[in-house]
């Protein structure tokens, strides 16, 4: 087989004369609709910044992924998206699903069956993952290709495994911006959304895994590069806990959207308890202002760890040092997206090893803790939008036995985001009575 099949490479008119006609594609890297438009990110291109000195334009978008120029072309194998052979497929997963979930993967199936891509909208701690096996299955027997992606690199590491383990005889393949392992063909990817650049009608099937998370979210180069990779008659599969509501308008015509509001332990999600801090700025700042959050932590770590959220890291840190005066040493810690010692801070959270936890929004998704409580303070700031505060939320009661873990916002303002939030969480719920009853 051919090694490129579903990729694009950028080469030069030089170069070219290496891929024939009757076996590659060639397209041109950039066209002229009124404008410039690079073919690879479909970003517009701006002549008087981004042109060099013999007059040849280049695109700044998407030149991370290697340099492409208005006289390259992009080069892809012909004819991918036609008839494929079934093949036989083993199967290894272990678990079993619940009733609910055995619906949802029933559904998935047949909506690919039937040539329609799918939202499948899952409360936190669902497990979305195991939901989706059935239709991979379903793809590779039929000797379809089947991507994996996500905007995170944890959560491609994270699934990683547990797909290998689903599928133990597919030669994985698992792609992020510094992975040790290069490119080969696989019938079963797992990348970031980023290398989905480097593809090029590819996938029968894609499924994205946390869609409404950074960078993809709002990234109109990453969106153009999924689309561009899934082949003429793929189909997508978003899973997402938080679907944002452009999303929602975005795929209210042309997908299926499916609802699984039932957590995996079949309890409910824990519903926000929105509790009013007239000065929660200033919490670090005096003895009297602390106090409010100083007792609400005492209540909390009765049951369970806390794991607090803060707006900033400057206000994180001196809420940190603050409270670190009433503990013993290291029962205290916090963290945030630059700090080296992350990983290792949220495995020791992961063992227990603190009292309180102190985090920016970096640990509001992807992230399990048994036995938790969580504190939003100041759950009105503009960094937390309906989707973080419900994802924050979920980090609640995920798996172990029962705590009575809680979730306290702690505001001087209600905003339309903890509203929805508030909302969202009792109508999943609500939907979740419909199914226990069953
Ligand atoms: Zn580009």
């Amino acid at each position: 087989m051919n090694p490129l099949r579903g990729r694009q490479i950028v080469v030069s008119s030089e170069e070219l004369k290496n891929y024939p006609t009757n076996e590659y594609q060639h397209r041109e890297a950039m066209i002229l609709n009124q404008q410039l438009y690079c073919q690879r990110c479909n970003a517009l291109i701006i002549r008087q910044e981004n042109v060099l000195p013999n007059g040849v334009f280049f695109c700044s978008e998407c030149q991370e992924f290697g340099r492409i120029r208005s006289d390259s072309y992009l080069v892809s194998v012909r004819g991918q998206g036609g008839e494929k052979e079934e093949r036989s497929v083993n199967f290894t997963w272990q678990g079993k699903l619940t009733q609910l979930q055995t619906h949802i993967a029933q559904q998935l199936q047949k909506n690919y069956q039937a040539k329609q891509s799918t939202l499948l909208w899952a409360v936190t701690g669902s497990g979305k993952t195991e939901m989706v096996f059935p239709v991979i299955y379903l793809v590779l027997l039929k000797g379809g290709r089947v991507c994996m992606t996500s905007p995170r690199i944890d959560v491609c590491r994270e699934l990683y495994p547990r797909i290998v383990a689903a599928f133990q005889e597919e030669q994985v393949l698992l792609l992020y911006g510094n992975s040790k392992e290069k490119y080969r063909y696989s019938n079963l990817t797992i990348c970031t959304t980023h290398q989905m650049l480097h593809f090029y009608q590819a996938f029968d099937l894609i499924i994205v895994d946390e869609i409404d998370a950074f960078p993809y979210e709002g990234n109109s180069v990453l969106q153009f590069a999924l689309k561009n990779a899934l082949n003429p008659h793929g189909r997508l599969i978003y899973l997402t806990a938080t679907p944002p509501n452009h999303l929602l308008q975005e795929v209210q015509q042309t997908f299926a959207i499916e609802k699984s509001p039932l957590r995996f332990h079949q309890r409910p999600l824990i519903v926000p308890e929105c509790i009013w801090y007239n000065h929660w700025e200033q919490a670090s700042h005096s003895r009297f202002h602390f106090k409010k959050f100083h007792r609400m932590i005492l209540e909390l770590l009765k049951d369970n760890h806390v794991l607090v959220f803060c707006p900033s890291i400057q206000f994180m840190n001196r809420l940190a040092k603050q409270t670190q005066t009433y503990f013993i040493e290291g029962q205290v810690a916090s963290v945030n997206s630059t700090d080296p010692l992350r990983e290792e801070k949220v495995q020791k959270m992961r063992e227990k090893k603190y009292q309180v936890l102190f985090s920016t929004t970096i640990l509001e998704r992807g992230v399990t803790f048994e036995d938790l409580s969580v504190i939003v303070m100041g759950a009105n700031h503009p960094v937390y939008t309906k989707s973080a505060l419900v994802q924050i939320a979920g980090r609640v009661d995920r798996k172990g036995e029962y705590r009575r873990g809680r979730v306290i916002f702690f505001h001087n303002q209600k905003t339309i985001g903890m509203r929805q939030a508030c909302r969202e969480i009792k109508e999943m719920n609500q939907l979740a009575k419909g199914w226990l009853s069953k």
